[in-house]
């Protein structure tokens, strides 16, 4: 029996870095996904300010080296929304990398002006993880090639869990047997992988579906299904994940055709309807359309694809919030 005046400690962040999905526990997972619906309410705030000041005074840099729309905004948004003050550092030929200058060097450069935290996106796999062993502060991978994703991960589970819980109407589910399925190029995608691990630590039961040539070799390994037949991976999907296909990290000819993969492998209305009628479609943007996702189907009322941005920004402050403030 806990004593009455006992302080009753909740599972607390302990890691400097977030750099990817693989390796954490179950618990730190949850820890995010139940740090976020301040943040959401902060977001959704009417007639009042749209921040709190948990990072005042802190700087965080957006440091992408590949393109980016929804992540490069939402973690500005993120950090402002937090008070923090924000600057977003070229990459490339507009910087002193086209000189030569290492990641290291440059972000030592940066680091003497007194960062906080440092968001990256590179198209090489692991270099965020290569920066947080030698810098002090707080490195989160936005995207390392495609390796991970693990904010794009973090909000789909979020937003896949506010579903489940309104569905069943019990505030309290979890994704524990939540059918998730993957469709698409998960050889190439980074959004894949961070998914397979953050769902895989929640409970959740992962199809993959794609061309042979689109899905690897090993994975299999993670505790996954894999089928190549979209009916057969549609049926019994609470929620139905479209990705993208990854044209600028494929090398050539890894399908016959696009015609052809879309007469497979796209989420439209005729596929659909071999998925539950309430099963959720999600995708994490950009999207092509009519090539992976029907335009109906990514506008339709099963698509929640903007909520998972706007729960993006809330996923990112509770990101921020706990590296920068619990302690390490
Ligand atoms: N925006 C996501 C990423 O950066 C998904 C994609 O590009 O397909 O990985």
């Amino acid at each position: 029996m806990t004593p009455r005046n006992a302080k009753v400690e909740g599972p607390v962040w302990t890691r400097k870095d977030l750099l990817g999905i693989e390796g954490l526990a179950r618990e730190e997972i949850e820890l995010i996904l139940d740090t976020a619906p301040q943040f959401v309410a902060v977001s959704q705030r009417e007639s009042r300010i749209k921040k709190v000041p948990l990072l005042q005074g802190r700087l965080v840099v957006n440091w992408f080296h590949e393109p980016s729309t929804r992540t490069r905004t939402s973690f500005e948004l993120a950090a402002k929304r937090l008070s923090a003050d924000t600057l977003s550092m070229a990459a490339g030929s507009s910087t002193s990398e086209s000189k030569g200058e290492t990641l290291h060097d440059t972000l030592a450069n940066i680091e003497a002006m007194h960062t906080d935290i440092i968001v990256i996106r590179h198209k090489c796999a692991g270099a965020p993880h290569m920066l947080a062993g030698r810098h002090k502060s707080h490195i989160i991978n936005a995207g390392d090639g495609r390796h991970e994703h693990p904010t794009q991960a973090l909000l789909d589970a979020f937003t896949m869990r506010e579903h489940i819980r309104r569905l069943r109407q019990d505030p309290a589910a979890t994704l524990d047997g939540v059918n998730v399925t993957l469709v698409g190029d998960i050889e190439h995608s980074r959004v894949a992988r961070s998914n397979i691990h953050c769902l895989r630590a929640l409970g959740a039961k992962v199809t993959l579906c794609g061309p042979r040539t689109l899905i690897p070799m090993d994975v299999a390994r993670l505790g996954v299904r894999i089928t190549h037949d979209l009916r057969d991976a549609l049926e019994g999907a609470d929620v139905v994940y479209a990705l993208r296909i990854q044209l600028e990290r494929q090398g050539a000819g890894l399908f016959p055709s696009l015609r052809e993969y879309i007469r497979l492998f796209r989420i439209d209305s005729a596929s659909l309807a071999h998925a539950p009628a309430d099963a959720l479609v999600m995708h994490p943007g950009p999207i092509n359309r009519d090539v992976e996702l029907s335009t109906e189907v990514a506008d339709g009322a099963r698509s929640v694809i903007l909520e998972q941005v706007s729960n993006g920004v809330a996923i990112r402050m509770a990101v921020m919030h706990l590296l920068a403030n619990s302690g390490r």
